[in-house]
């Protein structure tokens, strides 16, 4: 006997989450300068975290000994305010959404369970949903990768617990309507989680839709536009009933001390927050009219790139050559051999990108 027989047969079967390239890998592989590498692969903020969060976690480094509170208070106090939406409905998390989703399938699935995901989309809702027992459903985008809301309709059964939506989707960059929104929440009786991981890149939330309806989440992170991506902090806004249940079940402590005083730190940094959309706003105007494919509109800080007749393979490869890291798009479900999606950079690595897209 194989001791992997150990792990059920459903666990053996899920794909293996595929991450953006690393420098030190792609340094190592085309033997190249670390520091003249471009990372455009992980949607991260390329000014880097706001020093203010940079200044708290120094200064409680020396407070590690000691547990956080348990239910990140303080965090969920700034959140409050930033998001004009009460304490009583937003939960701290960590690691990251990730351990937002999972935290939230754990206690919501049980064998039998259906979610459905339209795809292509952020890969990890299947882990989870999977890894704690659910059955996918995947529904197809339409031909410019927006959601198709009747398609979903037409996939809810009875066994239907969760509906995954990502907006602005990664990879496509395309907000979901609030009218979509709305039309699910109303239409069946599990929940409809909304993933705003982008949100900030986008003048468009459904945030505020989570004190009318008592089926909605929406997760969020300080991975992205909070540049604070290597320090694992995500949050989710939901209904009252559901906060209560899932305090019980999360991992006591999940957020970290340093996170905590990080989190309160970076929301504080509003100049940092405005630069950052910013530089985003002005590089993916710049990246769709420049880069000489088919590059989809975007509200997210990464642009999505058609490179047919070529493949995306062939082109990051090219990319990568020149010390270039963009995301292939193939390990995304659904999305064709043709798709690259770049992350906006600052004026200089946008303006490295677009000669390497040329060139090719
Ligand atoms: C990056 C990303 C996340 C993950 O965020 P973490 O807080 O880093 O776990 C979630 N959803 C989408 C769509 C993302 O792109």
């Amino acid at each position: 006997m194989s001791r992997l027989e150990l792990i059920d047969e459903n666990i053996r079967n899920i794909p293996e989450y595929v991450p953006g390239k690393s420098i030190e890998e792609t340094a190592k592989k085309y033997g190249l300068d670390p520091a003249s590498i471009i990372k455009l692969g992980s949607n991260e903020n390329p000014l880097g975290p706001s020093p203010k969060a940079v200044q708290a976690i120094l200064e409680y480094a020396s407070k590690v000994h000691l547990y956080p509170s348990a239910d990140a208070g303080e965090l969920v106090d700034a959140l409050s305010i930033y998001l004009n939406i009460p304490t009583s409905s937003i939960c701290a998390a960590g690691p990251g959404m990730d351990g937002l989703l999972d935290n939230l399938m754990r206690l919501l699935i049980k064998e039998g369970d259906e979610v459905i995901i339209p795809i292509p989309t952020f890969s990890y809702y299947e882990i989870a949903a999977r890894a704690n027992g659910a059955s996918v459903v995947y529904v197809e985008r339409k031909g410019d990768f927006t959601v198709d809301i009747g398609a979903i309709q037409k996939a809810v059964s009875s066994r239907t617990k969760v509906v995954f939506l990502c907006s602005p989707n990664n990879p496509s960059g395309d907000v979901v309507p609030e009218s979509d929104v709305r039309i699910l929440l109303e239409s069946f009786r599990g929940l409809v989680f909304v993933d705003e991981a982008y949100v900030e890149f986008a003048d468009h939330s459904i945030t505020d839709l989570v004190m009318e309806y008592d089926n909605l989440v929406v997760g969020r992170t300080f991975s992205k536009i909070f540049g604070l991506a290597g320090l694992r902090l995500g949050y989710g806004i939901m209904p009252y009933w559901l906060k209560k249940e899932y305090m019980k079940i999360a991992t006591p402590f999940n957020v970290s001390l340093p996170a905590v005083k990080a989190g309160v730190a970076a929301i504080s940094d509003k100049l940092h927050i405005e630069k950052s959309i910013a530089m985003v706003k002005e590089g993916r105007k710049y990246l769709q009219e420049q880069i000489p494919f088919k590059v989809y509109d975007s509200m997210a800080n990464f642009v999505l790139v058609d490179v047919s007749p070529l493949n995306a393979s062939e082109v990051c490869e090219k990319l990568l050559e020149k010390g270039i890291i963009v995301r292939d798009c193939r390990s995304f479900k659904g999305a064709g051999p043709s798709l690259i999606r770049v992350t906006v950079g600052t004026k200089e690595q946008n303006m490295r990108v677009v000669n390497a897209f040329r060139s090719v």
